[in-house]
């Protein structure tokens, strides 16, 4: 991450002068910014000189707003992409929010395997700058101009990944507003290289039922909703309908020379089935393509359904896995967790940048539906219920109390940002924070008194015997923890992408 404010935390401390010292200093820490001290006119942070740490290589694409350029980080010599966003061409007060919130929700869905990763940050005098995760296959649009037309069984491959990403960002509360060809990279030029979604500049946080107004997207790939100003989520599908259709024909369906006459073709809503080559496409594909693009967007199908529908199930078969729900996941992660993890996550928790919890905070804000700042089990279940998650009272019951770390009963904004952080969100600079904090006399070691105190502070010492928590961790047997082992501890049980469902995310 590029930023750590660490402000919000009653654990927040200024530890930036503290001199390292016994075994914390044998794990590398990053190399701190160069920081300038006027805070930037966007990101509303320290401006920062993204080339002290990033050499520029060469222009990897532009867009609308933002020139891509290869980019190495001079300590690791790893590869990244970086976005740069020039200041002057955000005209007006909702250019500049459309960037803020592209930050936000890069953020917010962090660690999401088939959506390109946000590494940092940086804002300069003139420009606003996105280091990425690298996708040096480039567009999925180039790769369909190569292919002509995908093969149904491809096709159907490819759609599977781009609805599952859709889901993911609808369950995060996030709706995209600009699917297309174009928004989606490949990883690698391999032939079976993973798929990113990108470009989130349209993107906006929605709660269940909301309704936006405001017509953005692509002209080829906007739902008729849209146009009419009065739309939700369901516009996304719409947008990965065309996709289909062009994947499946290598045109899109609603097509004129002007803009005036694509959208007018939209809201007739007439699809051809007849051209070449529908006449040799299954019944089965055109029915989900109908089915995608049905004009009503209460009847259109939903992600889930259009996973279930018998041309795109894999080899005829259900999908063997539920759609993924990453708050759930997230919640269930954290109730797997020992009392010492938990308190270190409330401490990085602490430490994360508004950008970075925006999301979050929107989505403790869509389930506290009484605004009391708490959430509540039958908000909890409801909340849960309307991402489309069904859980046992049993089930929700033990995700209260995973996550109300107080046992008062109920789910604070604190405790929430803990419970649903991604566990990616933690760099080393996050995690020597938390290391400190428990370290109070700064030895270098947490003692089994250290761990005592901390689990008091947070309310979550539930008796049980600290030396027996301590050994779980302490590799060397000393009986008490260095840095490398509280490293160890952190990132140990954060899940690799399960290699099974990987490979559906293949194309
Ligand atoms: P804009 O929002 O201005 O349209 P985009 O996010 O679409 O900008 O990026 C512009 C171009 O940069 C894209 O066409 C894409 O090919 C390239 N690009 C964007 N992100 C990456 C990335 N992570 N890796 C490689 N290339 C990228």
């Amino acid at each position: 991450m590029g930023s750590c404010c660490c402000g919000g935390s009653p654990a927040a401390e200024d530890d930036t002068n503290k001199e390292e010292k016994g075994d914390a200093q044998s794990a590398s820490k990053p190399s701190s910014m160069t920081m300038s001290s006027a805070l930037g006119t966007i990101l509303g942070r320290p401006m920062e000189d993204v080339e002290s740490s990033f050499s520029m290589g060469k222009e990897l694409g532009r867009g609308q707003f933002g020139v891509t350029h290869l980019c190495t980080n001079k300590t690791t010599r790893e590869q990244f992409a970086c976005k740069t966003i020039a200041k002057r061409k955000l005209a007006n007060k909702e250019d500049i929010e459309d960037v803020r919130r592209e930050v936000q929700i890069m953020h917010h869905l962090t660690g999401q395997p088939n959506i390109v990763e946000l590494k940092g940050a940086y804002e300069d005098k003139h420009s606003v700058h996105l280091v990425m995760e690298l996708c040096a296959g480039g567009e999925l649009f180039d790769r369909i101009i190569a292919e002509g037309h995908y093969s149904e069984r491809a096709a159907a491959s490819l759609l599977r990944t781009i609805v599952q990403i859709v889901h993911t960002c609808h369950s995060m509360g996030v709706i995209h507003r600009d699917l297309k060809p174009e928004n989606f990279l490949l990883l690698s030029k391999e032939d079976d290289s993973p798929l990113k979604a990108t470009d989130f500049g349209l993107s906006a946080f929605y709660k269940p039922g909301e309704e936006f107004k405001d017509i953005v997207g692509s002209a080829y790939y906007i739902a008729p909703e849209v146009l009419k100003r009065k739309y939700g989520p369901e516009a996304d599908i719409w947008s990965i309908g065309i996709i289909l259709y062009i994947l499946l024909s290598g045109t899109p369906p609603f097509w004129a020379e002007s803009e005036t006459g694509i959208f007018n073709a939209i809201l007739r809503g007439h699809i051809d089935f007849n051209s070449d080559p529908w006449p040799e496409i299954s019944t089965q594909a055109k029915d989900v393509v109908r089915k995608m693009l049905n004009s009503d967007p209460k009847k259109r199908l939903t992600a889930s359904q259009v996973l279930s529908h018998p041309w795109i199930k894999e080899d005829g078969e259900a999908p063997d896995t539920p759609l993924d729900n990453a708050v759930l996941n997230r919640l269930k992660q954290f109730k797997a967790m020992n009392n010492f993890k938990k308190v270190a996550l409330r401490v990085i928790a602490g430490c994360l940048s508004e950008e970075e919890i925006m999301g979050l905070k929107e989505m403790f804000k869509g389930m506290d539906t009484d605004n009391s700042g708490t959430i509540t089990l039958e908000e909890l279940k409801q909340g849960l219920a309307k991402q489309g998650t069904k859980l046992s009272e049993y089930e929700v019951q033990q995700l209260m109390e995973a996550a109300d770390a107080d046992g008062n009963g109920t789910i604070d904004y604190d405790e929430f940002i803990t419970a649903t952080m991604h566990m990616n969100r933690m760099d080393r600079e996050d995690l020597y924070h938390a290391f400190q904090h428990f370290d109070k006399d700064n030895s270098g070691y947490i003692t089994t008194e250290e761990l005592d105190q901390a689990l008091r502070e947070y309310g979550m010492h539930d008796g049980r015997d600290i030396r027996e928590i301590i050994s779980e961790v302490d590799t060397d047997n000393d009986g008490r923890i260095n840095y490398d082992e509280f490293v160890a501890m952190m990132r140990k049980g954060n899940p690799e992408p399960n290699p099974k469902k990987r490979r559906d995310l293949f194309i």
